[in-house]
């Protein structure tokens, strides 16, 4: 425990609100909670001390920062907005009496509790994936663990990574930049292909295999195989029996809600923690938010559960507005996601399918530089023509452009002709569009002329 503030919640007549998880959406709605109400708070973790930024773990093993970099407020800043923190693992949580069971032994009582225990990595049953040296790419320990495995490559000689998603490239990435030889295992037939359209995801695979990456696509995991000290000393292939030696291995299957610890309790749980609009559970003042909550109704096009950071931070948002009287419903707006896959910068406004899951009258328009390091794929209704979306490989967008579009409602010709005023790389622009434009033309028989980028324009709200 850091600090705890010694009166009793019970003798001070107010709330006290336990939040578990200080992750993004924890910490952003205590510090919501505290601009508008001097209720109790408590925030719980078994991980941390205090907050960090997980999105930025990758760069610490980069060498571009250090762990203390990642930590957006100074330890100071939880006592003197009067945030108690206390670190311990929650095994049960007793809806009845209102309380929480820590692993040591101690308990806490709530009034409102508040579950923000974010995701785990997903592990299938493969033999040995509990070995030393078999990791995910989640929590801090996962860093310190590859630290311990992987600090360079003397002493690990081959990591092999196993699932294709943003995580997985992050851990190629990370590897790559210690020179360390990577296998990826990924088992679709081409990188990420469930979500990109194919030309984006085609793209990818080359640019992972310029950076010198051993992509194995199509390609799954049997088992992982142990030395005689009980470290990981290769993996096998499912599909060809072959076994490729390796020190580190990391699991990068996806993440899942990390809500074990509420098998017991009463509250209703599917795959996450189950809540609705408003991120109530099933339990009376007990509520979800972040990566471990899912809706019970979808929210147009949205998955029941997004493991992304920014909607964690809506979510704290807007329970910190119920937990403060003011009762709100949680209204995530447009879809918009951004990562990077090595040296590509990646953006997606609105809804781009691929092939897999799109419907007949979703339509895309695709353009790609010559470089094969740039690419959009505009998305819109075959008999409508309604705007849905952009996919942005290497190039700059801006949001807050398409934000409005996709609320207007604006057709595809009306995007391609003002597409400079959502271009964020000046330099951009100019160089491609002539190129994007007259393939438009060409593709859908229109004769589009590109408007020249107006700053009037772009600051004028929806
Ligand atoms: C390597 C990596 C890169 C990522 N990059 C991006 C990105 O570029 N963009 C993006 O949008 N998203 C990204 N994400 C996803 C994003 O980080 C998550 O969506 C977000 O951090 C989830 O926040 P959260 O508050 O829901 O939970 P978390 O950040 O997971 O925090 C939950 C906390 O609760 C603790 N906890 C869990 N159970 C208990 C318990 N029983 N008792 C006590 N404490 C407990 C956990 O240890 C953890 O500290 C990335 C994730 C990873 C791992």
């Amino acid at each position: 425990m850091i600090y705890l503030r010694q009166i009793p919640h019970q003798a001070r007549n107010m709330n006290h609100i336990v939040i578990i998880g200080n992750g993004i959406s924890g910490v952003t709605l205590a510090r919501h909670i505290r601009k508008n109400s001097d209720q109790e708070i408590t925030i719980v973790s078994a991980e941390t001390d205090y907050f960090f930024s997980r999105t930025a773990l990758m760069y610490v093993y980069m060498g571009h920062m250090k762990f203390e970099h990642t930590q957006p407020y100074e330890p100071w800043f939880w006592k003197k907005n009067s945030i108690n923190l206390k670190k311990g693992y929650v095994e049960k949580v007793d809806t009845q009496k209102k309380e929480l069971k820590f692993a040591g032994g101690d308990s806490m009582h709530y009034d409102k509790l508040v579950i923000a225990t974010g995701s785990k990595p997903n592990k299938f049953g493969w033999p040995g994936q509990d070995l030393d040296g078999v990791m995910g790419m989640y929590h801090k320990q996962d860093l310190e663990n590859l630290e311990k495995h992987a600090p360079n490559n003397k002493v690990c000689k081959r990591a092999v990574i196993v699932g294709g998603g943003l995580i997985g490239i992050e851990l190629a990435e990370m590897m790559h930049s210690r020179n360390i030889p990577v296998t990826f295992l990924v088992r679709e037939s081409s990188f990420w292909n469930g979500v990109l359209p194919s030309g984006e995801s085609e793209m990818i695979n080359k640019h992972i295999k310029e950076n010198h990456i051993d992509l194995r696509l199509s390609t799954n995991l049997k088992e992982i195989k142990a030395n005689e000290n009980g470290h990981v000393k290769s993996v096998v292939i499912e599909e060809t029996g072959e076994e490729i030696l390796c020190d580190v291995v990391g699991l990068t299957a996806g993440v899942s809600p990390n809500i074990n610890f509420l098998k017991d309790s009463e509250i209703e749980t599917n795959r996450g923690v189950l809540v609705n609009r408003f991120l109530e559970t099933s339990a009376k003042d007990v509520y979800a938010i972040g990566d471990c909550a899912e809706q019970r109704e979808a929210i147009g096009n949205r998955r029941p559960i997004e493991a992304v950071w920014y909607t964690g931070r809506m979510m704290g948002e807007t329970l910190a507005q119920t937990l403060c009287g003011n009762k709100m419903e949680y209204k995530p707006g447009h879809w918009f996601n951004s990562a990077k896959f090595f040296d590509i910068e990646y953006q997606t406004y609105g809804w781009v399918f691929s092939e897999r899951n799109k419907k007949d009258s979703e339509v895309h328009f695709h353009w790609k530089h010559k470089s094969d390091h740039k690419c959009i794929t505009v998305a819109y209704d075959k008999d409508s023509n309604k705007f849905l979306g952009i996919n942005t490989f290497g190039i700059r967008m801006r949001h807050e452009i398409f934000d409005k579009w996709l609320t207007e409602e604006r057709d595809v010709n009306y995007v391609m002709e003002y597409l400079a005023d959502a271009n964020f790389d000046p330099e951009f622009y100019t160089l491609h569009e002539k190129e994007i434009i007259s393939q438009f033309n060409e593709v859908n028989g229109t004769n589009i002329q590109s408007r020249k980028k107006s700053w009037k324009r772009i600051f004028t709200k929806a």
